[in-house]
């Protein structure tokens, strides 16, 4: 009776919503996490408590100042949220009117901007990839042009789960489709793993151009929850409106300094270097593989196979401790499981166990 209740209570829209299934929800055990883009680095950081009975500042300024010189812009155009999942949601409810409006999205890509939206009853437009995972802009044309334009079109660079970067040729070719009608906001979340392919350098020139960075990927702080909104600052402002007054707590704001550092910049660098080796050293193992055939792009820190027997595969891989991301349930993703780059050992493991099982014909 209590379960109806609650149930009769509940805001319509969400009522029939099923939680984000992200990948540590999904699986907890396990030795090896290779399923959810983490870095397999842990860094040293040093805290200093002397202000924990404080209120933080709602954007703590050397953060914005460290991330501003670290893109390359004004503090004015930069915003400090809690990871770049609340970008997306700080978008979404600042820009667009529940029950009314809609994004667009390009999927195969991140899941949480059709989450978000559903969570605050805004409708999600489609524009598929084509089946090379390349933008299909005739179909964002004709978005562009019908009488239900989105508020919000979202493109995901390097994109998530497909590895690849959408060119700048094509990204002037969406922002100049949508200019004056909607905002574009360009995912940077694995920027730093392709980090010439930024799109910083619009900014200056479109006010409707909105980026997304986050810490959680190359700087290998995903327990921290810290990301950033880059945008004009007219932008910033109305994000401004919508977000917590202290979305950034003092602890993580000390350690996001540290890592924006110039020796932790460096750092960050030096990792990324190691996993691009090793992205390299997984992929010549598995390309020997009859059972997996690689696709997309190696534009991030992860790797995207179609394989043959899919299910038994990811549970031989779960029951030996090893985790990786199904992403067979996208479009065009039929069959295809994720592997984040780990470090060697992790990597080794991974490659001994999915060697193990085609060439011992496991569970076929
Ligand atoms: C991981 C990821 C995010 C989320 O980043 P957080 O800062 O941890 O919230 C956003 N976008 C993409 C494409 C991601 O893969």
């Amino acid at each position: 009776m209590d379960k109806q209740f609650i149930d009769n209570l509940t805001c319509d829209f969400v009522r029939d919503l099923t939680p984000y299934e992200s990948a540590r929800r999904l699986f907890s055990g396990g030795n090896d996490w290779l399923n959810a883009n983490e870095s397999p680095f842990s860094n040293d950081f040093s805290l200093d408590t002397q202000r924990f009975n404080r209120y933080p500042d709602c954007q703590p300024e050397s953060v914005l100042n460290a991330y501003a010189q670290y893109a390359g812009l004004d503090k004015e155009q930069v915003l400090v949220s809690r990871g770049a999942d609340e970008g997306i949601e700080l978008l979404i409810r600042g820009f667009c009117n529940p029950g009314k409006d809609s994004i667009l999205i390009c999927p195969p890509t991140y899941g949480m901007y059709a989450i978000s939206a559903q969570t605050f009853n805004v409708d999600v437009q489609k524009a598929p990839l084509n089946s090379d995972f390349s933008l299909d802009l005739a179909a964002l044309e004709n978005i562009a042009q019908s009488g239900n334009l989105p508020k919000l079109v979202f493109l995901c660079s390097p994109n998530n789960p497909t590895g690849t970067v959408i060119p700048q040729n094509q990204i002037l070719a969406v922002l100049e489709l949508f200019a004056g009608k909607s905002l574009v906001v360009v995912d940077e979340a694995y920027i730093e793993f392709s980090k010439d392919q930024t799109q910083t350098c619009l900014l200056a020139q479109f006010p409707h151009l909105v980026i997304l960075r986050t810490l959680s990927k190359a700087y290998a702080l995903a327990g921290i929850r810290c990301g950033f909104a880059l945008a004009s600052n007219d932008i910033i402002k109305v994000l401004l409106k919508v977000i917590a007054p202290y979305p950034v707590s003092d602890p993580v704001a000390q350690i996001a300094r540290q890592a924006l550092s110039s020796s932790g910049v460096a750092l960050m660098q030096e990792q990324v270097s190691y996993l691009q080796n090793e992205q390299e050293w997984l992929r010549t193992q598995l390309a020997s593989l009859p059972g997996m055939q690689l696709q997309g792009d190696n534009k991030a820190n992860f790797l995207l196979y179609r394989c043959q027997r899919k299910d038994a595969l990811m549970q031989y891989l779960v029951q030996n401790g090893v985790l990786i991301r199904d992403q067979s349930k996208q479009i065009l993703l039929q069959d295809c499981l994720r592997i984040t780059v780990g470090n060697r050992e992790e990597n080794q493991r991974l490659v001994a166990l999915i060697q193990q099982f085609y060439q011992e014909g496991q569970a076929a």
